[in-house]
């Protein structure tokens, strides 16, 4: 790490003490989800009811994905346990489920925290979305039906929509679907559960480093991907994917603008 990560780093730090208020534990409350969640939501078999545990992370992986809990944010058990009138061991089990698909860490005497990311963690996130992520797009246009070319179209409006109304949250929520319902469509769950993992970890990535990629943008890409699928033009798709991940990253402050920390420190004259 050289110095002006160090200071990005430092950056970060100040943001985690600034964001710890309590109030922000009420953005995890159960919402009403939009029409089109259905399609993203865990498969389970009938005698695998949601249990406690599972509402809980998937409260608080929602509030991750639709932004509204930020990186380092900490996560009081007792308040956990008092929001979803459970005992501290139901929630604890929660948060435990949580760090293991590390969007939770667990820090010895200190308690949870929702995740932060170095700038190097957030590289890894991209470079790995792109390579996978471009493969589907590949894979799919070989195999998509009409009927999920639909699906696709009904998803695009809904975005278009929530972009219209200014619904900040659902519209972040249903930018992050678009690529979990990619995976959805090819039939994979693992890879479906593997892409999820990966988006709920950009949205902390991208309010941590400051995302200037608007959704506005966002959604044309999401456009011209799905057109590409349309066309069953497999290059095409799996090309347009790529630079759709890249043009997000690009706009990441991944790499802080003010390289030299002495310049960063001078006193202006
Ligand atoms: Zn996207």
């Amino acid at each position: 790490m050289d110095a002006h990560l160090s200071v990005q780093g430092l950056r970060c730090l100040k943001l985690l003490y600034t964001i710890k208020g309590i109030n922000r534990l009420q953005s995890i409350m159960p919402r009403k989800p939009a029409s089109s969640l259905r399609l993203v939501e865990p498969v389970r078999t009938p005698r695998d009811a949601p249990s406690t545990t599972d509402q809980i992370v998937e409260s608080i992986t929602s509030a991750i994905v639709e932004q509204r809990l930020m990186p380092g944010t900490k996560l009081v058990e007792q308040q956990i346990a008092d929001v979803f009138s459970v005992s501290r061991t139901v929630v604890r089990q929660a948060l435990n489920q949580l760090s293991r698909s590390r969007l939770v860490t667990l820090l010895p005497a200190r308690g949870a925290f929702v995740a932060t990311m170095s700038a190097e963690e957030a590289r890894q996130v991209f470079e790995l979305r792109r390579l996978v992520e471009g493969g589907m797009a590949r894979e799919l246009a070989a195999r998509i039906t009409d009927a999920q070319i639909a699906q696709l179209r009904a998803h695009l409006q809904d975005e278009r929509d929530a972009v219209k109304r200014s619904d900040v949250s659902g519209r972040t929520r249903l930018l992050a679907d678009f690529h979990v319902i990619l995976a959805r469509l090819l039939g994979n769950e693992v890879l479906a559960e593997l892409i999820a993992d990966l988006l709920s970890r950009s949205q902390l990535i991208a309010l941590m480093y400051q995302s200037g990629h608007s959704a506005e943008h966002s959604q044309s890409e999401h456009i011209e991907i799905v057109q590409a699928l349309e066309k069953r033009d497999g290059r095409a798709a799996a090309r347009l994917m790529e630079q759709h991940i890249t043009s997000v990253e690009r706009n990441l402050r991944l790499d802080p603008r003010t390289p030299d920390l002495a310049a960063v420190l001078r006193p202006k004259q």
